[in-house]
């Protein structure tokens, strides 16, 4: 096979292996070493960890600090404050653990170099709103990321994992993960006593606004593809709440951040006649929701929901009132750092549009849903909770392991936890390298064992995509369409338009119903199909098509999930037609869901809410 003879295999013999090296992998990495003086961690990262994951272009704030020196906030605090944005459902150990731990690791950035922002009358942190910390954070990533290239062992960037692979001494254990090399084409096998899934959230599963030439400019990152969750899935972890995409609201076309417009600047929205339209949408929404709708503050799905009804009315567009405090100097400065520190591209667009937002209020958007589990919304793997604080039907061992033995994960990976962004995310890391470096040590001599067969077999499925290009494009006659083989870019576009039609995306005012879903997962299921015959012309395409296979797993998993739930629990975020009201009685519950990769069939079940905090 001509072009890839001269490929070779590499083996990595891991400790703990860290699949993923943004916010939370290097969370995990830091504390995987800090716990396990003697063991090998290892990273893997298909970007390069200096500046790779969503925090890559720097953020302007911490979103998750409590301030416990200054009694500002408790960690019971942050978990009801999760719990109300998510409508009563979240995983209150998980979080309450996150909050317990989360000011000690922004108190390391700050040690490490990360400039914090203080208020000169109090010398605190200076506050943007009741959780978050305003930083000068350009060099946010590249300060966390030294941070666990000095604790890891060693750091393999340019990696992309496609597959974990299973202990074959002892079933539902993990031993490792396969990937390749995005620029070599080596494969790579790492066998692993512990693997921890740092791998991000998803974009592009659904249509994104921005189509064409501007397909790359997504709120989330356009490289988070999916495979946190794609690899537990393909592994049989189980996941839960992933019907809770989230669709944000940002300023249009560069889907700038509006946390600080609204928090520190005091901006507020209004629609296109001057009037302010919240208070226009209480009935409505209160008949969808009941009281949900007089909690404070008003969970971010329902300002959603009145934001879009308000478009719908036909009373769009919806614009942030700027013109009043951009004439303060000091307001004007910080509006546009804001931008220049995390998403410069918004500070383009207004440029290119004419807007100066001093004299013209700028136009808001909502963006296509994304897939997270860190963010406003908790999406993710199953997983044990904190020993002196879950549920015992929380826990089954370690701390942030997942169903799977030896498979842990942090960050966006893990769900159930909604809020806990950057700083949570490290900590939540710091959680799970801690848990995996005692589950190591328990394990004594019994180390888990990869499969020879298994490996190699993945070798050649990874490596498919290249020998059908390599046939296939014989056929071609011209331009790029062959009859053998579709390109990662058709299965994409395919992908987003099925879950924006059936699932609940932009073109369908993000609302779906059982027969829309029924019809989705058919088509995923001819997709699927499909997939075993992409073609990749090189080895940057070969990525793409491996990011196409995780994020059409998880589009399935999202589908079924939004299929079992009966109910419009998160409305803004998406809509069921045939269940649009929110029912407590029989959907106040975790949804899980399990895969079966042989039989490719789904198990879904509910699982209890536990209140913990009062
Ligand atoms: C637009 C935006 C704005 C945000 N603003 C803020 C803010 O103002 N304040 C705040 O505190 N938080 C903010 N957040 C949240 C914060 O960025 C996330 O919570 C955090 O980055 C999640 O950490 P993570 O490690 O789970 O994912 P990431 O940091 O995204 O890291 C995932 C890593 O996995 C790698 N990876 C993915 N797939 C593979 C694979 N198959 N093989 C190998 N490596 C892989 C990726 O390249 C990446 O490095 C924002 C997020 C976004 C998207």
């Amino acid at each position: 096979m001509g072009l890839f003879s001269g490929r070779k295999t590499v083996f990595v013999d891991a400790d703990v292996l860290v699949i993923g090296g943004g916010m939370a992998g290097c969370g995990a990495t830091y504390e995987s070493r800090h716990w396990g003086r003697d063991k090998k961690v290892i990273v893997v990262e298909k970007a390069n960890i200096e500046r790779s994951g969503a925090v890559a272009q720097g953020l302007y704030a911490i979103n998750c600090y409590m301030g416990m020196q200054w009694d500002e906030n408790k960690p019971e605090d942050h978990v009801r404050y999760a719990r109300n944005d998510l409508m009563g459902l979240v995983r209150e150990d998980l979080g309450y653990d996150i909050a317990r731990h989360v000011d000690a690791t922004v108190h390391m950035f700050e040690e490490w170099g990360l400039p914090i922002m203080k208020d000169p009358e109090t010398g605190r942190y200076l506050r943007e709103g009741k959780w978050q910390i305003m930083i000068h954070g350009e060099s946010y990533k590249p300060i966390v990321a030294e941070a666990a290239r000095k604790a890891a062992t060693e750091v393999y960037n340019r990696i992309m994992v496609t597959h974990l692979l299973m202990d074959k001494t002892k079933a539902n254990r993990v031993a490792g993960a396969v990937g390749f090399n995005v620029r070599t084409g080596d494969f790579y096998v790492f066998q692993a006593k512990a693997v921890i899934v740092a791998a991000g959230g998803a974009s592009h599963i659904f249509k994104p606004r921005a189509v064409g030439e501007g397909m790359g400019r997504t709120w989330y990152a356009p490289w988070s593809s999916a495979s946190a969750y794609a690899l537990p899935i393909l592994a049989g972890a189980k996941m839960t709440q992933m019907e809770n995409r989230i669709v944000l609201t940002r300023f249009k076309d560069g889907y700038g951040p509006v946390g600080a417009y609204f928090l520190h600047l005091k901006t507020y929205t209004e629609n296109a006649y001057g009037n302010n339209y919240e208070p226009t949408w209480y009935e409505h929404t209160k008949d969808l929701v009941g009281d949900y709708v007089d909690h404070l503050p008003v969970p971010t799905c329902l300002r959603n929901h009145a934001f879009l009804e308000e478009v719908k009315a036909g009373r769009g567009p919806i614009r942030m009132v700027t013109k009043e405090a951009f004439q303060d100097p000091h307001k004007e400065t910080v509006g546009w750092e804001n931008f220049l520190g995390m998403t410069i591209a918004q500070a383009v667009v207004w440029a290119s549009q004419n807007i100066d937002p001093k004299e013209i209020n700028p136009e808001l958007t909502t963006s296509e849903p994304y897939v997270m589990g860190s963010h406003a919304t908790c999406s993710g793997a199953w997983a044990s909770g904190p020993e002196d604080y879950a549920p015992s039907e929380y826990q089954w061992g370690y701390n942030r392991m997942m169903t799977v033995d030896g498979l842990f994960g942090a960050g966006d990976t893990i769900g159930g936890t909604a809020h806990k962004f950057s700083s949570g995310s490290f900590a939540e890391g710091r959680i799970a390298g801690k848990a995996a470096v005692k589950y190591i040590d328990d394990l004594g001599k019994e180390a888990p064992q990869v499969s020879e067969a298994e490996y190699q077999n993945l070798e050649k499925v990874v490596f498919k995509p290249m020998e059908n290009y390599e046939v296939g494009r014989n056929e071609i006659v011209a331009g790029t369409v062959s009859p053998s083989y579709l390109l990662p870019i058709h299965g994409l576009q395919r992908l987003e338009k099925i879950m924006d039609e059936y699932v609940g995306g932009i073109s369908s005012h993000y609302t779906t119903n059982e027969p829309l879903l029924t019809r989705g997962l058919e088509h995923l299921q001819m997709l699927k199909e499909d997939l075993d015959h992409i073609g990749a012309e090189d080895l940057h395409q070969l990525m793409r098509a491996w990011e196409l296979q995780h994020r059409v797993l998880a589009s399935e998993c999202v589908t079924h999930h939004t299929m079992f739930r009966k109910e419009t629990r998160w409305p803004g975020y998406y809509y069921r037609g045939d269940h649009m009201k929110l029912d407590d009685k029989d959907w106040h519950c975790f949804t899980l869901s399990q895969y079966d990769k042989e039989s490719g069939n789904w198990e879904m079940e509910k699982a209890p809410v536990y209140h913990i905090v009062d």
